[in-house]
């Protein structure tokens, strides 16, 4: 298995891709329709043009491509083109495509480089960081996949300027997220953004990618400590399964957030005044928090029981300590919370 800590970030146009590759490899840009349109094709004709042996490979973009079939489908045009050990996979687009193509460069003759592209807010500051790759199967988030971190991320800010306000908003939940279990201080600075302020978000996304890269480099492989990047999750992962992913993730991240800071409330270890200062954030984004209402409380407990956190089938959560640090209790960073914990939270909703 490869260390999630090898993966270097690179600041820079993704038209200057070219100053990482070598002509020993050929290379294989797997994106979906919308960003292969918007910037895959141009970097594809770019890398040519230079000389490098270059294909493009282009998926339904939405989530329900994130599965086995697809990944199968994408091997078979690979073998098909011959492509053997020395092939390099660019995963370029959102986390679906991020997640879906470096499982396809881990499991590729055993393993072929992986380099990464995110071009949505949500994969810059999350997806593309930590070496986390997966697909969906039997209904179950990300249940199938393995560590497999990139050997380089790209980040290119540019790409920010065609996403549209749902989009940035699905991404701007992970960036809160590292506020609340991180640092009090970027919660700040989000308190008082502007999504339209590119200079600011510029900083705020180096920031959120920091502390990411942080938490994974102390605990690549999730036993204890990177177990707080699912703040947010446990509920989060359930409601989008509820509703058949016709949420955002960011979005349904952003609940599970709402839900989790409750009940860090009221087990008693978050102020109330510093519930209702995360809550008013939720709120100020736009987060519908009364979507809560249409899903029945059995559905939420059935949905915990195959959370990837859960013991026999019993839920673990991330809980806050205050804004900007998590509960940690015999060593452990999520815990068993009683069902009518749980029940209490539902109804505050
Ligand atoms: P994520 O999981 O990171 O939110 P997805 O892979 O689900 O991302 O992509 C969300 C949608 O945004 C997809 O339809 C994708 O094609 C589109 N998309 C990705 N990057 C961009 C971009 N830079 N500009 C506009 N649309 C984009
Ligand atoms: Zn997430």
């Amino acid at each position: 298995m490869k260390d999630p800590q090898n993966s270097s970030v690179v600041y820079k146009s993704y038209l200057n891709l070219e100053d990482h590759l070598s002509k020993e490899f050929r290379y294989v840009i797997i994106t979906d329709k919308n960003v292969e349109k918007l910037y895959a094709k141009r970097l594809k004709k770019k890398l040519a043009e230079k000389g490098f042996n270059v294909i493009l490979i282009s998926i339904v973009a939405a989530e329900e491509s994130k599965n086995r079939e697809t990944k199968h489908l994408i091997e078979n045009q690979m073998t098909q083109k011959n492509l053997g050990k020395d092939t390099c996979i660019i995963g370029m687009g959102g986390g679906v495509v991020l997640d879906l193509s470096g499982f396809v460069a881990a499991t590729y003759c055993r393993g072929v480089p992986f380099l990464s592209i995110p071009t949505t807010l949500l994969a810059m500051v999350d997806a593309s960081i930590g070496g986390k790759t997966a697909v969906n199967a039997e209904g179950l988030k990300n249940f199938i996949g393995t560590y497999y971190p990139a050997e380089l991320i790209l980040i290119d800010f540019s790409f920010l300027k065609t996403l549209s306000e749902i989009e940035m908003k699905n991404g701007f939940a992970e960036i809160i997220k590292y506020g609340l279990i991180a640092s009090n201080d970027l919660f700040k600075k989000i308190e008082k953004i502007d999504l339209k302020d590119l200079a600011r978000l510029k900083k705020i996304i180096r920031e959120s990618i920091l502390i990411k890269q942080k938490i994974v480099f102390q605990d690549p492989f999730e036993q204890g400590l990177r177990h707080i990047l699912n703040f947010g999750h446990t509920i989060g992962h359930v409601l989008e399964s509820y509703f058949e992913y016709k949420i955002s993730h960011g979005l349904a991240v952003a609940l599970g957030m709402a839900f989790e800071s409750y009940l860090s409330f009221i087990l008693g270890y978050l102020s109330e005044a510093e519930f209702n200062k995360i809550l008013q954030m939720l709120m100020a984004f736009d987060y519908p928090v009364e979507l809560f209402k249409k899903i029945p409380f059995n559905a939420i407990i059935k949905g915990l029981k195959m959370d990837k956190k859960s013991l026999k089938n019993a839920p673990r959560f991330v809980l806050l300590k205050k804004i900007g640090k998590t509960v940690i209790k015999n060593n452990k960073y999520c815990h068993m919370v009683d069902i009518k914990y749980l029940r209490k939270t539902y109804e505050h909703f």
